[in-house]
């Protein structure tokens, strides 16, 4: 998630003041007041020892800092008088900062975690003129950093073209990367090429490329070509580093974790506590 500089700022300090010797950040349980259950141990960044142990601040507490920070800064609101801030009203500011700053709407909703647009519209202290105003803004200056011919609809050529370099993308040991519109520069030598994504499925055939490259180094070594030695050396270990990469592919989908499917009583009073 995107931060500004000083929240990360914030963030930093208060992760170094609280990791473990190994980097870690203590795990804690705390209280979930409007869902009333007891979350499972977390890193949370709002925590403290007490004794021996650690523990969540609780909304209350964190609401008697906001509040006694407040008045160390002196500052006061429009009458005159004391601040008070709740920790759901960052909320408020981070949708409303957000959305001035030409965030499109729907995606602080995503971000806040809220069922639907209106409830993060609700939480903005801006009139829709101006979030309109401020995404105009966003969408102009992303347009002028791109060349305005890009805006335009494309003809039955490029676009035929298009998918014609999608189509082209399959060889026989995996799938070409190479961005749209490059054409490929490595001469179709894909099994040394970096931008060839291995195909876990032909692993059988990369290995009998593999082997057949054994034996032609061993053949040229044996016959004195040398100058062939060195382009067959590279190619060998770039097939070597394809099969790595399929092995590392595999690994990471038999490891997979089981997130398990969350109880439709924490669903529902999940969402509620968000869209408060
Ligand atoms: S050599 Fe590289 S860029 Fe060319 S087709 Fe093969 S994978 Fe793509």
């Amino acid at each position: 998630m995107l931060v500004s500089p000083e929240l990360a700022d914030v963030l930093s300090a208060i992760i170094q003041r609280l990791q473990n010797s190994d980097g870690s950040i203590p795990l804690v349980v705390s209280y979930d007041v409007r869902v009333k259950i007891w979350n499972p141990p977390m890193p949370v960044l709002f925590q403290r020892g007490i004794g021996n142990e650690r523990r969540a601040f609780t909304p209350s507490a964190i609401r008697k800092l906001l509040i006694n920070s407040l008045a160390a800064t002196e500052l006061t609101g429009t009458n005159g008088g004391p601040l008070i801030f709740q920790a759901h009203d960052f909320r408020r500011i981070f949708v409303t900062d957000a959305i001035m700053n030409g965030l499109p709407p729907h995606i602080a909703q995503v971000i806040c975690g809220h069922k639907t647009i209106d409830t993060t519209m609700g939480c903005k202290a801006v009139y829709p003129a101006e979030t309109i105003e401020a995404h105009r803004g966003f969408v102009t200056r992303r347009r002028a950093t791109r060349p305005s011919e890009e805006y335009r609809t494309p003809t039955d050529a490029e676009w035929d073209a298009f998918l014609v370099h999608f189509e082209k993308r399959k060889v026989s040991v995996g799938t070409c990367a190479r961005a749209f519109g490059s054409p490929c520069v490595h001469e179709h030598a894909c099994v040394r090429c970096s931008l060839l994504r291995p195909d876990p499925t032909q692993r059988a055939r990369l290995e009998e490329i593999r082997d057949n490259l054994e034996a032609r180094i061993i053949e040229a070594k044996r016959e004195g070509w040398l100058g062939e030695v060195e382009g067959l050396q590279v190619s060998y270990s770039s097939v070597k580093d394809k099969l790595t990469q399929i092995d590392a592919t595999l690994q990471r989908r038999a490891t997979a974790t089981e997130l398990g499917m969350p109880s439709f009583g924490s669903i529902s009073g999940r969402a509620s506590a968000h869209e408060n």
